[in-house]
């Protein structure tokens, strides 16, 4: 058996999922999905039209009545069985999650958890959606606010945590009474297939969650269909800014509510009174997960001009001792890229920073040897303000280096981005730390910590990567719309 092969293989859906049954595209057309290791073909999906879109809309509207009907806690009786039945099957989706992403199983086995924890704590959240009772301001009056579930969520997610992603969006939406239309990132369609699977032995009733795939040609297709409906009343998105901006300028049409997580351009510095080996450990950590395909990854890296040499030094030790390799292979620390799209972009930003002056450290080449889609961990130092590197989101293994004499400089230049999702500094000086994080732009700041996501913390950006919250109570909130009732005396 291949070390990436199912043990249920039940769990390779190729269907949608619409209303409680697995059914084909409209029009019959697949999309092929790809092993970005080899770049072959390994299974197929449909490439999805806008009656199936549509289609999907119909169920989740009308599931939306009964399911919004229960309480919280019988909601929350779905969501346990759900947790249960990812962690019972966390290998084979592990394996899915390899097979169509790339990264290490190690690190896919640790997405399956972290995607679970999700569903878990919105579980116990669900029977505590609480209101308020406000104190009125005239005699014979009650007053309250309640929360209510917003309606027909469309969730839309990217490839980079095919499970994890999913189960942000869904796991709250479903606890909060809302019912789901869901459309996966092409690369990655099958781990949230598989997770649907689940979801259905968890035994959700018919219509509270619908599941379309599209090629990314079609993308818009099936999305348009869920903008210009009515009774869709949020999206949820998670990928890109460009499509970000786009699908909120859209959604205005029937001002539905919206959540976007979008791109980052996280800046990660290292002070002088820094613990360099915590610091190098914390950077290893944020900036090669997932192979450097992550959101909140450190895209700008500052050090000070009196810890730069040795804080390069024993970095440099470190990316040169990375392992790069298949999924498939136990020792493998770095997989392939998703893509070919993705390589060529840390290609062009690496030859960009060099024809302006940086100097390769380690790496700076494509691994040809591995595979079409491998890119060798990069350390680049003499990186500057103006290179792609440092205007852009790489989405890969580039750590690029720049020096820096004080903290007023270092802070403009960490906020000279449109971004503001993550950043991350190492200081030993506390009044340091609480001014630094309070000047920084962005949603998310690890102090002395390369490692933020949880469920339990609120999860979002600020600036051009979006609005809303994701983990937490906060990221149930964002399913519910407030209700004011007053009653008056009788
Ligand atoms: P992407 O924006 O290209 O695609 C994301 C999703 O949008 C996919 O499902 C895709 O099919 C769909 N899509 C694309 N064009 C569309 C259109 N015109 N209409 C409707 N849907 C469309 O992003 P990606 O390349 O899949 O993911 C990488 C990006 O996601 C990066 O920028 C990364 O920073 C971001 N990201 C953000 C977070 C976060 O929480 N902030 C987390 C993970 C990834």
């Amino acid at each position: 058996m291949s070390a990436l092969s199912l043990v249920r293989s039940e769990l390779l859906r190729q269907h949608n999922f619409i209303d409680q049954q697995w059914r084909a595209g409209a029009d019959e057309r697949w999309l092929a999905v790809q092993d970005p290791a080899t770049g072959m073909p390994f299974a197929r999906v449909p490439d999805s039209t806008a009656a199936d879109a549509a289609a999907a809309v119909e169920a989740a509207h009308a599931a939306f009545p009964a399911w919004r009907a229960f309480t919280g806690r019988e909601r929350a009786q779905f969501l346990k069985r759900w947790h249960a039945l990812i962690l019972d099957n966390r290998e084979d989706l592990a394996r899915l999650i390899s097979r169509e992403q790339g990264k290490p199983l190690a690190e896919a086995r640790g997405e399956v958890v972290y995607s679970a924890s999700y569903v878990e704590w919105f579980a116990e959240e669900a029977p505590r959606l609480y209101g308020d009772v406000i104190p009125a301001p005239a005699p014979g009056r009650r007053m309250m606010m309640v929360r209510e579930p917003v309606g027909v969520v469309a969730a839309i997610t990217p490839w980079n945590f095919p499970a994890a992603m999913i189960t942000r969006k869904i796991a709250p939406a479903l606890a909060a009474g809302c019912t789901v239309v869901a459309k996966p990132a092409e690369d990655t369609p099958l781990t949230s297939l598989a997770l649907v699977r689940l979801a259905q032995e968890a035994g959700f009733p018919a219509g509270v969650l619908n599941m379309v795939t599209a090629a990314r040609e079609r993308a818009a297709e099936v999305v348009d269909v869920w903008l210009a409906d009515g009774r869709v009343r949020k999206l949820t998105f998670t990928g890109s800014t460009p499509v970000g901006k786009h699908l909120a300028r859209e959604s205005a049409a029937t001002l539905k509510r919206v959540s976007m997580e979008l791109g980052g351009n996280a800046p990660f510095i290292v002070f002088e009174d820094a613990d360099l080996d915590a610091a190098v450990a914390g950077l290893m950590a944020a900036k090669f997960r997932n192979g450097g395909q992550t959101c909140v990854c450190p895209n700008r890296v500052f050090v000070h001009r009196a810890v730069h040499e040795d804080f390069v030094a024993r970095l440099a030790e470190k990316v040169a001792a990375l392992k790069v390799g298949p999924a498939s292979r136990a020792d493998s620390e770095i997989g392939p890229m998703i893509n070919a799209r993705a390589v060529d972009k840390i290609a062009r930003h690496v030859e960009d920073a060099l024809a302006h002056g940086a100097r390769v450290v380690v790496g700076g080449e494509r691994l040809p040897a591995l595979g079409p889609n491998y890119y060798a961990p990069t350390l680049l130092t003499g990186v500057t303000a103006a290179m792609c590197c440092s205007r852009e989101e790489t989405f890969g293994p580039l750590v690029p280096i720049s020096r820096f004499d004080d903290e007023a400089e270092v802070l403009a230049a960490a906020n000279d981005t449109p971004f503001g999702l993550a950043a991350y500094f190492y200081s030993r000086d506390m009044a340091r730390a609480w001014r630094v994080a309070g000047l920084l732009e962005t949603g998310l700041v690890g102090i002395n910590e390369g490692a933020l996501a949880a469920e339990v913390a609120p999860f979002g950006g600020i600036k051009e990567s979006g609005y809303g919250r994701e983990g937490s109570r906060q990221g149930l909130e964002d399913y519910t719309q407030m209700k004011y009732l007053c009653q008056g005396s009788l």
